[in-house]
């Protein structure tokens, strides 16, 4: 009788942590960043996201509503994926376009998550960038939802001589699995 009181027991165990478990991964995949990212990625298929800027203010974070939305940049040496060697994908924070891999990132010593090419070319548009006064740069946005990324250079390492300097905030990590 005791026994299968104890069995009883510890099966109504399991079952409770698995109702917690759940729970705890929906209310966490409805509440951040990661609930927008979806797994068919890989190169951007030509459908564009488009939303107004109120509805970008809703899905993202103050910071990256900034530097996404308005093409701000994040303080040098303070993003959470510039040191980060970790073997992954970086995506798009916003739409979760892979954009990165962990292959090309290198440590440029500026204070910026930086690469020496994307995924796929596709996956990224190029802009002439005028803000700076004597300094034409080549500004890179995410091909899908238009989000500021960062700049890119021509003096990156070989094979590519590129450097994608890119906003930490811009970008999310997925690690390989
Ligand atoms: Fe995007």
């Amino acid at each position: 009788m005791k026994l299968r009181i104890t069995i009883v027991a510890i099966l109504v165990a399991i079952a409770a942590v698995g109702i917690i478990g759940q729970t705890a991964m929906n209310s966490s995949a409805t509440g951040n960043a990661s609930s927008r990212l979806r797994s068919s990625d890989d190169v951007f298929d030509g459908k564009k996201i488009v939303k107004s800027e109120a509805e970008w203010q809703k899905l993202l974070t103050p910071t990256e509503f900034i530097v996404l939305r308005k093409k701000g940049t994040e303080r040098p040496y303070t993003g959470a994926l510039t040191d980060n060697k970790k073997a992954g994908v970086y995506v798009c924070a916003a739409c979760g376009l892979h954009l990165f891999s962990s292959k090309h990132k290198f440590d440029s010593g500026t204070g910026w998550p930086s690469f020496y090419q994307v995924i796929n070319k596709k996956n990224v548009d190029e802009e002439v960038d005028r803000s700076i006064p004597d300094e034409t740069r080549t500004e890179v946005n995410c091909a899908r939802c238009g989000g500021h990324l960062g700049h890119v250079f021509d003096d990156g390492p070989q094979p590519t001589g590129l450097r994608y300097c890119i906003n930490s905030v811009s970008l999310k990590f997925l690690p390989a699995k």
